[in-house]
């Protein structure tokens, strides 16, 4: 995916979970974190960079494993008030991870990512990086969050 639907379709996904702009705009800056941190296909640190690609960046466990040291190092029981509560020391490190997450489980729909270790890979091949399939799906993807978000909406025409 390229980086406009990955912050569009997480933007989108973060806005419908918390009604929240903060968290959203956290979240949409974590939605490109992993390809960041692998570095660029170009220039000076290419070297390598095929065997990097969708690595240990990609690996949904460091992300999750990262979210449970929060939780226990600010000992936080109640998740849901920690990612709402405007004073929240980790609101935004919640919300970027939430965003990193989101890229991975994104990056799964056009091409494999890291699975139980960053080697076993896993994932679909929906569409081509780039190509007016992924525009279209990226569509559809909002207008599905749209409209669970708005299940009222749907069951005025279902029921
Ligand atoms: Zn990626």
């Amino acid at each position: 995916m390229k980086w406009v639907s990955h912050q569009a379709v997480t933007g989108v996904l973060a806005y419908a979970v918390t009604s929240d702009l903060l968290f959203t705009a956290g979240a949409i800056f974590g939605a490109i974190a992993p390809d960041k941190i692998e570095g660029k296909r170009e220039g000076l640190f290419s070297i390598g960079w095929r065997s990097r690609h969708r690595g240990w960046s990609h690996w949904a466990v460091l992300y999750v494993a990262a979210f449970f040291a929060l939780l226990q190092y600010f000992n936080i029981e109640d998740v849901q008030g920690a990612i709402l509560n405007e004073n929240s020391p980790v609101r935004l490190l919640f919300a970027f991870l939430f965003g990193a997450l989101c890229h991975i489980a994104e990056d799964a729909l056009c091409g494999k990512v890291p699975t139980v270790t960053p080697n076993i890979k896993w994932g679909v091949r929906l569409f081509k990086v780039g190509s007016l399939r992924e525009y279209v799906i990226v569509i559809v993807i909002i207008i599905a969050i749209y409209l669970f978000k708005n299940r009222t909406f749907l069951s005025f025409f279902f029921l």
